[in-house]
């Protein structure tokens, strides 16, 4: 089912009426040429040294792409019609990758930021040599999830993250590791009614501007506070169909794939859990549902290591008091934390902190817990 649907329209009409109300979609400012390409076709990679890496995951300019390989040589007329057989895309730093940059092996790579799961392959019928091209559903590579730990996918027998793999979920669980977020799909146009923003205003009230799952209280941000239609349908306003969740709580809801969260919100709305004294998580599952999505491969390595349960978006202040940054998870008495942004981190390693990416505590996992 699909749930977005664009009304920047009239939201740009209540923001005019000065009401705060629900804000799933961000206005994203002009597209360049070259970012419509990317979400649409493509690019070729000159040079596969052209693509980046933003903490273990893959970026172009700036951007988080996926990398397939378009020139499906003699297996293309195959892979046009069993995916299975079409070479695997990547979306991390994983160990092919990473031999593939050591050999400097040069294929056609492409990098897009289409999150459809439709790629549009090249090569010939093996029988007739005759060229075939078109669009098939290529699978995810194995070693990215198990390179990320996706979903804790390294767990033996644990096939469901391959499985079920969703690009547009995908997407969103890193989107705070990323300052541009892809295309949406524009849904179908069936929606809110107009007098959405009366109504959300007015059930927000009546809940006192409580998140209804994690329990954070943001009358002082009312933008933070959404609200969702339980069984998805839009139009749907009776108050048992209504629940007022905080955007973290929201965007993790199942089938808000293509919901979008900035890490400046999801860090305002820890701020505000720890604020409110409740945010002292004394399981795992508590560390999931609160802390970034983005964490949640690393979170489940640190689980099935038994290690000790972390807390959640802590503030870094100085001695003034003043509020230098976050960490998304620390382990106070041996202050020892996770950052995501690269000033959160200068600012927790100048308070004594000892402070890894997402991406470094994967990888260097053994490291990571001799520290605690
Ligand atoms: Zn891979
Ligand atoms: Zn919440
Ligand atoms: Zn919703």
């Amino acid at each position: 089912m699909k749930l977005t649907v664009d009304f920047s329209s009239l939201f740009a009409a209540a923001r005019k009426m000065g009401d705060p109300i629900e804000d799933d979609f961000v206005l994203d400012t002009p597209r360049e040429p070259w970012e419509d390409k990317l979400g649409t076709e493509g690019i070729e990679l000159e040079d596969i040294n052209d693509l980046e890496q933003t903490d273990g995951l893959l970026s172009y300019r700036g951007r988080q792409v996926l990398l397939y390989i378009q020139d499906h040589g003699s297996k293309a007329q195959e892979a046009l019609l069993d995916p299975k057989v079409g070479k695997k895309y990547h979306v991390a730093e994983c160990r092919t990758l990473h031999k593939m940059r050591n050999e400097g092996r040069f294929e056609r790579y492409v990098v897009t930021n289409d999150i459809s799961g439709e790629f549009y392959i090249t090569g010939y019928d093996y029988m007739t040599r005759q060229p075939v091209e078109g669009k098939t559903g290529l699978h995810i590579c194995k070693n990215c999830l198990t390179y990320l730990n996706y979903k804790g996918y390294s767990k033996p027998g644990n096939y469901s993250a391959f499985k079920n793999f969703d690009l547009s979920e995908f997407f969103q669980t890193y989107s705070s590791f990323f300052t541009h977020m892809p295309l949406r799909k524009t849904g179908e146009k069936e929606g809110y009614t107009s007098d959405w923003p009366e109504v959300s205003r007015a059930f927000r009230q009546e809940k006192g501007y409580t998140c209804e799952k994690c329990g954070v209280h943001l009358a002082e941000q009312p933008k933070l506070l959404h609200v969702h239609h339980v069984n998805g349908v839009k139009s749907d306003n009776r108050k048992a169909n209504l629940r007022a969740l905080c955007a973290d709580c929201h965007s993790k809801e199942a089938f808000h794939e293509s919901m979008y969260v900035s890490h400046t919100d999801r860090q305002t709305i820890s701020r505000f859990r720890h604020a409110q004294q409740f945010q002292n998580p004394d399981n795992w599952q508590e560390v999931i549902d609160l802390a970034d999505s983005g964490l949640r491969g690393f979170i489940e390595r640190c689980r099935s290591g038994r290690l000790p349960v972390p807390e959640v978006g802590i503030d870094l202040q100085d001695d003034t008091q003043e509020v230098k940054g976050m960490l998304e998870l620390a382990w106070p008495r041996q202050r020892l934390g996770i950052a995501i942004n690269e000033r959160d981190r200068m600012h927790a390693e100048r308070l004594g902190w000892k402070v890894f990416s997402v991406h470094e505590a994967l990888d260097s996992f053994t490291t990571f817990v001799t520290r605690l």
